[in-house]
């Protein structure tokens, strides 16, 4: 058979041979060491957490080491594709603050390697699917629908394994005479790699999981669909040889096709990149562990975390904990350095499953938004609210000073509080501050005497005042106790509850209610110097109407 005749049969229009694209995407000038990786994903509209999982793998990798972070647009699939796609990946992305050297962004594509949208490759693809043609390495196939039917029908009885291979790949043995009358009469066809088995299992090695033990690959797969359109594997293998990448960071279910696409790379005699398979994301449910399920899930797609206002820097600790071990130690020793000065490596790793934790995660959201300055915590919940609650970021942006204010109390020092761990639980926070979403629950004053909580709530603004340190604040209350008849503090009060209606903590319990609402809230103190003189008594006052 002459293949270079079949090549020019199948492909006879291509502008350009595969040597052109070699040189086209030459190989990088970078420094020793430097890694290029990047996220591929499928534009389905949703970008899931465990696409950004592997993004941050991509990412550190790339850019610790001085190399390149590419984002390609696998749209080859059949699934069906919706129109923003691209835009809500490089959106979610973008929410990360995660910067990508190359490929697809919001505004269009940037670097040599391109295009990086792989509807846009056809050609390219055609171009290396023929020279594997031209070698004898693939082949047109025609078989219809029904032919393969029959064949798997005939495996199964056969209790053989099925596929295209062996003496069932009929099309293997076509002649270059038979092609060209397919073709003439107008067969579509699609082009299968030929599979050439060596009877031993393949031998290659995952950066972290070691060796792979798969069965070597003996069908003859489809690479090119009829419609010209390649299939993963083969857009796979071309694309990163052609963008130089180094590391394929992917998830774990492309483990069983690596034999196909070792073979691959093999028949083009080019070296492969090191893989790295991800683990699937899973979640407990019902006592079991199950992949997070984008239908039942929302936590599946990353939009809802940033719905709920859980920051980016939070996000972020997080998969860099999951995806390295000895990240949350590190973390813990250096807890304001930029994760980005976390030496990241491969070795470290872990290749067992990964279990999505929601209260770990809340946890180191509620350690990084304490661990914010009141600017940056403002800049962070505005950024929440401007986008998803309307009417808070309104009140809460009218006065940014008052909110800086408010999200300054109990900041900074060496245990700042832990409030609150989304930007959601803010407008509950911290609403109290504003008239508009104060909604006091008066009734934990039933508890105290009322004439006692009128008398505290009448004295008490000729008491405040607002140059005062937080211990003379509460000296004040518990002078005002001391003359109520309550004990100056509980300690006095435990040793002798007989001779006291009470203690100081009771009469700023009742302030606290009157002031804030509640009966748990951030430093009294600061809170009523946010306030201010007239509201604290407007509060006191509107109380005690209620009582
Ligand atoms: N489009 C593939 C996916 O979404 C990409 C796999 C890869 O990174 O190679 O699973």
């Amino acid at each position: 058979m002459d293949y270079q005749a079949l090549a020019e049969l199948l492909y006879p229009s291509l502008r350009h041979d595969c040597d052109y694209y070699e040189k086209l995407y030459p190989e990088r000038d970078l420094p020793e060491g430097a890694r290029v990786t990047r996220f591929a994903p499928s534009p389905t509209g949703y970008l899931h957490l465990g696409g950004v999982y592997q993004v941050m793998c991509d990412e550190r990798l790339a850019h610790r080491s001085d190399g390149v972070f590419m984002l390609r647009i696998e749209d080859t699939g059949s699934k069906r594709e919706l129109a923003d796609g691209i835009r809500v990946i490089c959106d979610g992305v973008a929410k990360f603050g995660i910067k990508i050297d190359e490929g697809v962004g919001i505004d269009g594509e940037t670097g040599k390697y391109g295009p990086y949208i792989q509807s846009r490759r056809a050609e390219i693809y055609h171009t290396f699917a023929k020279k594997l043609v031209a070698e004898g390495k693939a082949y047109p196939c025609f078989c219809s629908a029904e032919r393969l039917e029959a064949m798997r029908a005939e495996q199964e009885a056969a209790k053989v394994n099925p596929g295209y291979y062996g003496k069932y790949a009929v099309c293997r043995e076509l002649s270059y005479e038979e092609v060209k009358a397919h073709l003439d009469n107008g067969d579509k066809f699609v082009l299968r790699f030929k599979a050439c088995p060596t009877g031993e299992r393949p031998n290659f090695t995952d950066c972290v999981r070691g060796r792979i033990d798969v069965p070597e690959n003996d069908i003859d797969m489809v690479i090119i669909k009829s419609d010209g359109i390649p299939v993963y594997h083969f857009a796979h293998v071309v694309d990163d040889h052609l963008m130089r990448t180094t590391h394929v960071v992917r998830g774990e279910e492309w483990l069983a096709t690596l034999p196909l696409h070792v073979q691959l790379f093999e028949a083009f005699g080019w070296k492969r990149p090191e893989y790295i398979h991800t683990a699937t994301i899973m979640k407990l449910d019902n006592g079991g562990k199950r992949k997070l399920s984008k239908r039942k899930d929302p936590e599946a797609a990353v939009e809802y975390f940033f719905t709920e206002g859980y920051p980016k820097e939070a996000l972020i600790d997080y998969l860099l904990m999951l995806l390295n071990s000895n990240y949350e130690e590190w973390r813990s020793e250096n807890p304001d350095a930029s994760y980005e000065e976390f030496p990241y490596a491969v070795e470290k790793m872990s290749n067992s499953g990964c279990l999505f934790d929601f209260s770990k995660l809340y946890d180191i959201s509620k350690n990084v938004i304490s661990r914010m300055n009141a600017e940056e915590a403002y800049a962070s919940s505005i950024l929440w609210s401007e986008k998803y609650d309307e009417a808070w970021h309104t009140l809460f942006t009218a006065d940014p000073e008052k909110a800086g204010a408010v999200l300054s109390v109990g900041r900074g020092g060496e245990r700042p509080r832990k409030d609150i761990g989304t930007g959601k639980e803010l407008p509950a926070y911290a609403g109290f501050c504003f008239d508009e979403t104060f909604a006091p629950d008066y009734a934990p004053l039933a508890g105290f005497d009322k004439d006692d909580v009128k008398k505290v709530f009448e004295t008490y603004p000729s008491l405040w005042d607002a140059e005062d340190d937080q211990q003379t604040w509460f000296n004040r209350i518990k002078e005002l106790a001391v003359s109520m008849g309550y004990a100056p503090d509980t300690k006095t009060w435990k040793k002798n509850k007989e001779s006291y209606k009470g203690h100081a903590g009771d009469i700023s319990m009742m302030l606290r209610v009157a002031v804030t609402g509640r009966t748990n809230s951030p430093d009294l103190c600061e809170v009523m110097k946010i306030l201010g003189a007239e509201k604290v008594k407007e509060r006191l006052d509107k109380a005690a109407a209620a009582l």
